[in-house]
Protein backbone atom coordinates (compact mmCIF):
# COMPACT_ATOMS: atom_id res chain seq x y z
CA UNK A 1 0.00 0.00 0.00
CA UNK A 2 1.14 3.15 -1.00
CA UNK A 3 0.43 6.63 0.71
CA UNK A 4 0.70 10.11 0.06
CA UNK A 5 -0.07 13.13 1.66
CA UNK A 6 -3.65 14.83 0.85
CA UNK A 7 -4.21 17.35 -2.19
CA UNK A 8 -2.82 20.82 -1.35
CA UNK A 9 -0.86 20.28 2.01
CA UNK A 10 2.96 19.83 2.16
CA UNK A 11 5.41 18.63 3.98
CA UNK A 12 8.42 20.53 5.71
CA UNK A 13 11.64 19.26 6.46
CA UNK A 14 15.41 20.16 5.72
CA UNK A 15 16.97 22.02 4.52
CA UNK A 16 13.66 23.68 3.59
CA UNK A 17 13.06 23.42 7.50
CA UNK A 18 15.71 25.76 8.28
CA UNK A 19 14.50 28.74 6.07
CA UNK A 20 10.91 28.36 7.66
CA UNK A 21 13.29 28.62 11.21
CA UNK A 22 15.25 31.11 10.40
CA UNK A 23 11.97 33.18 9.23
CA UNK A 24 10.04 32.38 12.62
CA UNK A 25 13.00 33.18 14.24
CA UNK A 26 13.24 36.76 12.82
CA UNK A 27 9.78 37.51 13.00
CA UNK A 28 9.76 36.55 17.00
CA UNK A 29 12.67 38.76 17.23
CA UNK A 30 11.45 41.55 15.44
CA UNK A 31 7.76 41.41 16.83
CA UNK A 32 9.19 41.36 20.31
CA UNK A 33 11.34 44.60 19.60
CA UNK A 34 7.91 45.85 18.76
CA UNK A 35 6.18 44.48 21.98
CA UNK A 36 4.28 41.87 21.04
CA UNK A 37 4.03 38.58 22.77
CA UNK A 38 2.65 35.56 21.25
CA UNK A 39 -0.74 33.98 21.81
CA UNK A 40 -1.41 30.22 21.26
CA UNK A 41 -5.17 29.44 20.51
CA UNK A 42 -6.72 26.53 18.95
CA UNK A 43 -6.23 25.62 15.69
CA UNK A 44 -10.18 24.60 15.89
CA UNK A 45 -12.88 26.60 16.77
CA UNK A 46 -17.03 26.80 16.65
CA UNK A 47 -18.34 27.43 12.61
CA UNK A 48 -19.93 30.74 14.09
CA UNK A 49 -16.91 31.95 14.79
CA UNK A 50 -15.68 32.26 11.67
CA UNK A 51 -18.88 33.45 9.61
CA UNK A 52 -19.81 36.04 12.32
CA UNK A 53 -16.23 37.86 11.83
CA UNK A 54 -15.12 36.81 8.30
CA UNK A 55 -18.60 37.59 7.09
CA UNK A 56 -21.31 35.31 5.26
CA UNK A 57 -20.66 36.48 1.95
CA UNK A 58 -16.79 36.23 1.66
CA UNK A 59 -15.06 33.64 -0.68
CA UNK A 60 -13.31 32.34 2.94
CA UNK A 61 -16.56 31.79 4.20
CA UNK A 62 -18.70 30.60 1.54
CA UNK A 63 -16.48 28.40 -0.10
CA UNK A 64 -12.80 27.38 1.97
CA UNK A 65 -13.68 26.62 5.39
CA UNK A 66 -13.10 22.93 6.36
CA UNK A 67 -15.96 22.36 8.55
CA UNK A 68 -17.82 19.26 10.47
CA UNK A 69 -19.30 18.46 13.14
CA UNK A 70 -17.70 16.81 16.08
CA UNK A 71 -19.22 12.79 17.74
CA UNK A 72 -21.95 15.87 19.70
CA UNK A 73 -23.14 17.51 16.69
CA UNK A 74 -21.05 20.87 17.30
CA UNK A 75 -19.90 22.60 14.61
CA UNK A 76 -16.64 22.79 13.75
CA UNK A 77 -14.21 24.37 11.63
CA UNK A 78 -9.95 24.29 11.23
CA UNK A 79 -9.50 28.08 11.40
CA UNK A 80 -8.84 29.49 8.12
CA UNK A 81 -7.21 32.83 9.62
CA UNK A 82 -5.65 33.69 13.21
CA UNK A 83 -7.64 37.03 13.44
CA UNK A 84 -10.94 35.67 15.03
CA UNK A 85 -9.05 32.89 17.25
CA UNK A 86 -7.29 35.83 18.76
CA UNK A 87 -10.00 37.99 19.15
CA UNK A 88 -12.33 35.63 20.58
CA UNK A 89 -9.50 34.71 23.38
CA UNK A 90 -9.11 38.44 23.96
CA UNK A 91 -13.05 38.69 24.61
CA UNK A 92 -12.86 35.56 26.27
CA UNK A 93 -10.24 35.79 28.65
CA UNK A 94 -10.81 39.13 29.68
CA UNK A 95 -7.34 40.62 28.16
CA UNK A 96 -8.49 44.14 27.78
CA UNK A 97 -9.04 44.29 31.42
CA UNK A 98 -4.73 44.32 30.97
CA UNK A 99 -3.60 47.46 30.73
CA UNK A 100 -3.72 48.81 27.09
CA UNK A 101 -2.43 48.14 24.63
CA UNK A 102 -2.34 44.44 24.28
CA UNK A 103 -0.13 42.99 21.35
CA UNK A 104 -0.06 39.75 20.28
CA UNK A 105 1.98 37.14 17.87
CA UNK A 106 0.55 33.90 16.56
CA UNK A 107 1.76 31.51 14.23
CA UNK A 108 1.05 27.95 13.20
CA UNK A 109 -1.39 26.38 10.40
CA UNK A 110 -4.51 27.95 8.60
CA UNK A 111 -6.61 25.61 6.68
CA UNK A 112 -8.65 26.41 3.27
CA UNK A 113 -10.15 24.50 0.69
CA UNK A 114 -8.66 26.57 -2.04
CA UNK A 115 -7.86 24.93 -5.81
CA UNK A 116 -3.82 23.97 -4.64
CA UNK A 117 -1.34 25.88 -7.27
CA UNK A 118 1.51 27.67 -6.77
CA UNK A 119 1.74 29.70 -3.60
CA UNK A 120 -2.07 28.45 -2.85
CA UNK A 121 -2.51 25.32 -0.39
CA UNK A 122 -5.11 23.82 1.89
CA UNK A 123 -2.23 23.73 4.90
CA UNK A 124 -0.61 26.11 4.96
CA UNK A 125 1.18 28.78 7.28
CA UNK A 126 0.96 32.19 8.48
CA UNK A 127 2.65 34.82 11.39
CA UNK A 128 0.31 36.93 12.35
CA UNK A 129 0.63 40.07 14.65
CA UNK A 130 -2.55 41.97 16.48
CA UNK A 131 -2.84 44.56 18.40
CA UNK A 132 -5.65 46.22 20.60
CA UNK A 133 -6.43 49.02 22.43
CA UNK A 134 -4.89 51.97 20.15
CA UNK A 135 -7.06 53.81 17.76
CA UNK A 136 -4.66 56.36 16.52
CA UNK A 137 -3.20 56.10 13.69
CA UNK A 138 0.64 55.77 14.82
CA UNK A 139 0.05 52.14 15.49
CA UNK A 140 -0.95 51.59 11.77
CA UNK A 141 2.34 52.93 10.63
CA UNK A 142 4.25 51.27 13.35
CA UNK A 143 2.57 47.52 12.06
CA UNK A 144 4.18 48.72 8.74
CA UNK A 145 7.17 49.60 10.15
CA UNK A 146 7.39 46.21 12.31
CA UNK A 147 6.65 44.47 8.93
CA UNK A 148 9.59 46.59 6.73
CA UNK A 149 12.20 45.28 9.43
CA UNK A 150 11.18 41.71 9.23
CA UNK A 151 11.32 41.26 5.72
CA UNK A 152 14.58 43.68 5.91
CA UNK A 153 16.20 41.13 7.95
CA UNK A 154 15.53 38.44 5.96
CA UNK A 155 16.90 40.13 3.06
CA UNK A 156 14.02 40.69 1.00
CA UNK A 157 13.51 43.39 -1.50
CA UNK A 158 11.63 45.24 -3.75
CA UNK A 159 8.44 44.57 -2.00
CA UNK A 160 5.59 46.84 -2.09
CA UNK A 161 3.47 48.52 0.32
CA UNK A 162 0.01 49.15 -0.67
CA UNK A 163 -2.33 50.80 1.28
CA UNK A 164 -6.00 52.17 1.23
CA UNK A 165 -8.72 53.06 3.72
CA UNK A 166 -12.07 51.17 3.49
CA UNK A 167 -14.03 53.89 5.62
CA UNK A 168 -15.95 52.40 8.71
CA UNK A 169 -19.93 52.35 8.99
CA UNK A 170 -20.71 56.02 8.72
CA UNK A 171 -19.21 56.64 5.37
CA UNK A 172 -19.55 53.09 3.92
CA UNK A 173 -22.76 53.18 3.08
CA UNK A 174 -22.28 55.97 0.53
CA UNK A 175 -19.49 54.30 -1.16
CA UNK A 176 -21.44 51.34 -1.71
CA UNK A 177 -24.40 52.40 -3.15
CA UNK A 178 -21.40 54.66 -5.64
CA UNK A 179 -20.50 51.83 -6.19
CA UNK A 180 -24.05 49.51 -6.98
CA UNK A 181 -24.80 52.32 -9.41
CA UNK A 182 -21.42 52.14 -11.16
CA UNK A 183 -22.43 47.97 -11.48
CA UNK A 184 -26.25 48.29 -12.61
CA UNK A 185 -25.43 49.08 -16.08
CA UNK A 186 -22.81 46.34 -16.80
CA UNK A 187 -23.94 43.67 -14.10
CA UNK A 188 -24.20 41.41 -17.14
CA UNK A 189 -20.93 40.82 -18.00
CA UNK A 190 -19.59 39.98 -14.44
CA UNK A 191 -19.18 36.12 -13.25
CA UNK A 192 -21.64 34.47 -11.16
CA UNK A 193 -20.07 35.14 -8.17
CA UNK A 194 -19.86 38.94 -8.72
CA UNK A 195 -23.95 39.15 -9.63
CA UNK A 196 -24.03 37.85 -6.35
CA UNK A 197 -22.40 40.27 -4.16
CA UNK A 198 -23.95 42.83 -6.04
CA UNK A 199 -26.90 42.11 -3.91
CA UNK A 200 -25.44 40.90 -1.18
CA UNK A 201 -21.34 42.26 -0.51
CA UNK A 202 -20.79 45.01 -3.22
CA UNK A 203 -17.14 45.75 -1.97
CA UNK A 204 -16.12 42.10 -2.68
CA UNK A 205 -17.08 42.33 -6.79
CA UNK A 206 -12.93 44.57 -6.31
CA UNK A 207 -11.58 41.65 -4.69
CA UNK A 208 -12.61 38.97 -7.59
CA UNK A 209 -9.86 37.97 -9.37
CA UNK A 210 -11.72 36.63 -12.60
CA UNK A 211 -10.31 39.04 -16.22
CA UNK A 212 -13.56 39.91 -17.44
CA UNK A 213 -15.02 41.16 -13.68
CA UNK A 214 -11.24 43.20 -13.24
CA UNK A 215 -11.52 44.71 -16.67
CA UNK A 216 -15.71 45.38 -16.07
CA UNK A 217 -14.98 47.23 -13.07
CA UNK A 218 -12.02 49.86 -14.23
CA UNK A 219 -13.14 53.16 -13.34
CA UNK A 220 -14.87 52.28 -10.64
CA UNK A 221 -15.39 55.01 -7.52
CA UNK A 222 -12.87 55.15 -5.11
CA UNK A 223 -13.11 53.94 -1.71
CA UNK A 224 -10.84 57.03 -0.09
CA UNK A 225 -12.92 59.69 -1.97
CA UNK A 226 -15.87 58.70 0.29
CA UNK A 227 -14.22 58.74 3.60
CA UNK A 228 -15.74 60.47 6.18
CA UNK A 229 -13.93 63.42 8.29
CA UNK A 230 -12.85 61.19 10.91
CA UNK A 231 -11.82 58.63 8.41
CA UNK A 232 -10.12 60.61 6.20
CA UNK A 233 -7.76 62.29 8.84
CA UNK A 234 -6.82 59.37 10.43
CA UNK A 235 -5.58 57.80 6.73
CA UNK A 236 -3.74 61.14 6.00
CA UNK A 237 -2.06 61.02 9.53
CA UNK A 238 -0.87 57.11 8.46
CA UNK A 239 0.52 58.91 5.15
CA UNK A 240 2.52 60.90 7.28
CA UNK A 241 3.86 58.61 10.08
CA UNK A 242 4.63 56.58 7.01
CA UNK A 243 6.53 58.85 5.45
CA UNK A 244 8.06 59.57 8.88
CA UNK A 245 9.42 56.23 8.79
CA UNK A 246 10.54 55.75 5.44
CA UNK A 247 8.04 53.07 4.72
CA UNK A 248 8.18 53.01 0.60
CA UNK A 249 3.88 53.27 0.49
CA UNK A 250 1.51 53.58 -2.35
CA UNK A 251 -2.05 53.63 -2.28
CA UNK A 252 -4.31 51.35 -3.98
CA UNK A 253 -8.11 52.82 -3.93
CA UNK A 254 -9.32 48.96 -5.15
CA UNK A 255 -7.98 47.03 -2.41
CA UNK A 256 -10.67 45.56 -0.34
CA UNK A 257 -9.29 42.36 1.18
CA UNK A 258 -11.49 39.15 1.30
CA UNK A 259 -12.51 39.58 4.91
CA UNK A 260 -15.47 42.03 6.52
CA UNK A 261 -14.24 42.99 9.37
CA UNK A 262 -11.91 45.52 7.67
CA UNK A 263 -12.71 49.10 9.02
CA UNK A 264 -10.20 51.91 8.06
CA UNK A 265 -6.89 51.10 7.08
CA UNK A 266 -6.47 47.92 4.94
CA UNK A 267 -3.17 46.56 3.34
CA UNK A 268 -0.55 44.42 1.27
CA UNK A 269 2.47 43.75 0.82
CA UNK A 270 3.49 41.72 -2.14
CA UNK A 271 6.32 40.95 -4.06
CA UNK A 272 7.10 41.09 -8.16
CA UNK A 273 8.75 38.00 -8.04
CA UNK A 274 5.63 35.95 -6.97
CA UNK A 275 3.78 35.82 -10.50
CA UNK A 276 -0.36 35.92 -9.58
CA UNK A 277 0.10 34.72 -5.69
CA UNK A 278 2.17 38.21 -4.91
CA UNK A 279 0.47 38.95 -1.84
CA UNK A 280 2.96 38.20 1.04
CA UNK A 281 1.39 39.74 3.93
CA UNK A 282 -1.84 41.52 4.56
CA UNK A 283 -3.86 43.06 7.07
CA UNK A 284 -5.79 45.80 8.37
CA UNK A 285 -7.68 47.39 11.30
CA UNK A 286 -10.47 46.03 12.89
CA UNK A 287 -12.46 48.68 14.95
CA UNK A 288 -15.71 46.68 15.89
CA UNK A 289 -14.66 42.96 15.81
CA UNK A 290 -13.95 42.78 19.75
CA UNK A 291 -17.19 45.04 20.39
CA UNK A 292 -18.73 42.28 17.90
CA UNK A 293 -17.70 39.05 19.65
CA UNK A 294 -18.99 40.88 23.23
CA UNK A 295 -16.20 42.64 24.46
CA UNK A 296 -16.14 46.47 25.05
CA UNK A 297 -15.15 48.90 22.38
CA UNK A 298 -11.82 48.30 21.37
CA UNK A 299 -9.89 49.32 18.36
CA UNK A 300 -7.55 46.77 16.73
CA UNK A 301 -4.89 45.81 14.00
CA UNK A 302 -3.50 43.17 12.52
CA UNK A 303 -1.66 40.81 10.26
CA UNK A 304 -0.46 37.67 8.66
CA UNK A 305 2.26 36.86 6.90
CA UNK A 306 2.31 33.92 4.29
CA UNK A 307 4.94 31.40 5.50
CA UNK A 308 4.94 29.48 1.86
CA UNK A 309 5.04 32.63 -0.14
CA UNK A 310 8.16 34.28 2.45
CA UNK A 311 10.26 30.85 2.25
CA UNK A 312 9.79 30.51 -1.65
CA UNK A 313 11.18 33.81 -2.20
CA UNK A 314 13.62 32.91 0.40
CA UNK A 315 15.09 29.87 -1.71
CA UNK A 316 15.52 32.33 -4.36
CA UNK A 317 18.55 33.70 -2.89
CA UNK A 318 21.65 32.26 -2.92
CA UNK A 319 23.25 31.85 0.56
CA UNK A 320 21.05 29.67 2.77
CA UNK A 321 22.40 28.81 6.26
CA UNK A 322 21.67 25.21 6.57
CA UNK A 323 23.48 24.37 10.17
CA UNK A 324 26.37 21.91 10.45
CA UNK A 325 27.92 19.91 13.00
CA UNK A 326 31.22 21.34 14.70
CA UNK A 327 32.77 18.40 14.54
CA UNK A 328 32.67 14.62 13.33
CA UNK A 329 34.67 12.04 15.35
CA UNK A 330 35.36 8.75 12.56
CA UNK A 331 36.70 5.98 14.39
CA UNK A 332 38.34 2.96 13.72
CA UNK A 333 38.00 -0.33 15.54
CA UNK A 334 35.76 -1.44 18.92
CA UNK A 335 37.29 0.86 21.79
CA UNK A 336 38.03 4.14 19.41
CA UNK A 337 34.65 3.74 18.80
CA UNK A 338 34.07 3.52 22.36
CA UNK A 339 36.00 6.89 23.02
CA UNK A 340 34.87 8.76 19.88
CA UNK A 341 30.91 7.55 21.60
CA UNK A 342 32.15 9.00 24.88
CA UNK A 343 33.58 12.10 23.85
CA UNK A 344 30.65 12.93 20.96
CA UNK A 345 27.98 12.71 24.06
CA UNK A 346 30.11 15.18 26.28
CA UNK A 347 30.45 17.71 23.67
CA UNK A 348 26.46 17.59 22.96
CA UNK A 349 26.34 18.20 26.88
CA UNK A 350 27.87 21.86 26.24
CA UNK A 351 25.65 21.98 23.24
CA UNK A 352 28.04 21.33 20.30
CA UNK A 353 26.63 19.46 17.54
CA UNK A 354 28.95 16.28 17.34
CA UNK A 355 28.33 13.53 14.94
CA UNK A 356 30.04 9.93 14.55
CA UNK A 357 30.98 7.32 12.53
CA UNK A 358 29.49 4.06 13.00
CA UNK A 359 30.81 0.48 12.88
CA UNK A 360 31.53 -1.47 9.40
CA UNK A 361 32.26 2.22 7.90
CA UNK A 362 35.54 2.27 6.17
CA UNK A 363 37.31 5.55 7.15
CA UNK A 364 36.76 6.42 4.00
CA UNK A 365 32.93 6.42 3.96
CA UNK A 366 33.00 8.22 7.36
CA UNK A 367 34.75 11.22 5.68
CA UNK A 368 32.95 11.22 2.92
CA UNK A 369 30.07 11.63 5.65
CA UNK A 370 31.73 14.11 7.40
CA UNK A 371 31.98 16.58 4.06
CA UNK A 372 28.64 15.71 3.09
CA UNK A 373 27.42 17.16 6.04
CA UNK A 374 30.21 20.24 6.12
CA UNK A 375 31.64 19.61 9.65
CA UNK A 376 33.51 21.93 10.51
CA UNK A 377 35.79 19.52 12.16
CA UNK A 378 36.67 16.00 11.61
CA UNK A 379 38.68 14.08 14.55
CA UNK A 380 39.89 10.32 13.98
CA UNK A 381 40.59 8.43 16.60
CA UNK A 382 42.50 4.55 15.82
CA UNK A 383 44.54 2.23 18.21
CA UNK A 384 47.18 4.44 18.02
CA UNK A 385 45.63 7.53 18.97
CA UNK A 386 43.71 5.56 21.93
CA UNK A 387 47.76 4.47 22.75
CA UNK A 388 49.09 7.75 22.69
CA UNK A 389 45.69 9.92 24.36
CA UNK A 390 45.75 12.06 21.52
CA UNK A 391 43.19 12.53 18.31
CA UNK A 392 44.10 13.91 14.79
CA UNK A 393 41.81 16.58 13.92
CA UNK A 394 41.47 18.26 10.77
CA UNK A 395 39.96 21.22 9.55
CA UNK A 396 37.84 20.62 6.68
CA UNK A 397 37.32 24.50 5.64
CA UNK A 398 41.80 24.81 4.68
CA UNK A 399 42.79 21.37 5.16
CA UNK A 400 44.75 21.95 8.31
CA UNK A 401 45.54 19.39 10.79
CA UNK A 402 47.27 18.37 13.52
CA UNK A 403 46.85 16.12 16.92
CA UNK A 404 45.63 17.46 20.59
CA UNK A 405 45.36 15.42 23.55
CA UNK A 406 42.03 13.94 24.87
CA UNK A 407 41.56 16.14 27.50
CA UNK A 408 42.68 19.36 25.16
CA UNK A 409 38.87 18.89 23.04
CA UNK A 410 36.73 21.08 24.82
CA UNK A 411 39.31 23.93 25.26
CA UNK A 412 40.24 23.26 21.71
CA UNK A 413 36.70 23.60 20.43
CA UNK A 414 36.09 26.72 22.13
CA UNK A 415 38.80 28.57 20.33
CA UNK A 416 37.72 29.81 16.79
CA UNK A 417 39.84 28.38 13.84
CA UNK A 418 42.16 30.69 12.55
CA UNK A 419 41.05 29.62 8.77
P1 LIG B 1 -5.27 35.92 -1.62
O1 LIG B 1 -5.84 37.17 -2.21
O2 LIG B 1 -3.86 35.61 -2.11
O3 LIG B 1 -6.20 34.75 -1.67
P2 LIG B 1 -6.15 36.35 1.04
O4 LIG B 1 -6.72 37.72 1.05
O5 LIG B 1 -7.07 35.19 0.97
O6 LIG B 1 -5.03 36.25 -0.09
P3 LIG B 1 -5.25 36.60 3.75
O7 LIG B 1 -6.44 35.97 4.34
O8 LIG B 1 -5.09 38.03 3.85
O9 LIG B 1 -5.13 36.16 2.23
O10 LIG B 1 -3.93 35.88 4.30
C1 LIG B 1 -2.70 36.57 4.48
C2 LIG B 1 -1.59 35.92 3.70
O11 LIG B 1 -1.61 34.51 3.86
C3 LIG B 1 -1.68 36.12 2.20
O12 LIG B 1 -1.13 37.34 1.83
C4 LIG B 1 -0.87 34.95 1.67
O13 LIG B 1 0.51 35.25 1.71
C5 LIG B 1 -1.17 33.86 2.67
N1 LIG B 1 -2.20 32.94 2.16
C6 LIG B 1 -3.53 33.10 2.11
N2 LIG B 1 -4.13 32.02 1.60
C7 LIG B 1 -3.15 31.12 1.33
C8 LIG B 1 -3.11 29.78 0.80
N3 LIG B 1 -4.21 29.14 0.47
N4 LIG B 1 -1.91 29.18 0.68
C9 LIG B 1 -0.77 29.81 1.03
N5 LIG B 1 -0.73 31.05 1.54
C10 LIG B 1 -1.89 31.71 1.69
MG1 LIG C 1 -7.76 33.94 -0.53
Amino acid sequence: MKYTALKGVHDIFPPDIHIWQKVESVAKDVFTAYGFQELRAPVIESTDIFIRSIGETTDIVEKEMYTFTDKAGRHITLRPEGTAPVVRCFVEQHLYNLPSPQKFLYSGPMFRYERPQAGRFRQFYQIGAEAFGVAEPKIDAEILSMLKLFFERLGLKELNFEINSIGCPKCRPDYRKALLDFFSDRLEGFCPDCRRRYDQNPLRILDCKVAECIKLREGSPHVTNFLCTECREHFEALQSYAELLAIPYAINPEMVRGLDYYTRTTFEVTCKHLGSQNAVAAGGRYDLLVEDFGGPPTPAIGFAIGMERITSLLKLSADQDIPSPKVFIAALGESAGREGLVIAVRLRLKGLWAEIGYAGNSLKSQLRRADRLSAQYVFIIGDDEIRSGKVKWKLLSDGSQGEIGFNEIDTFLAVPPKA
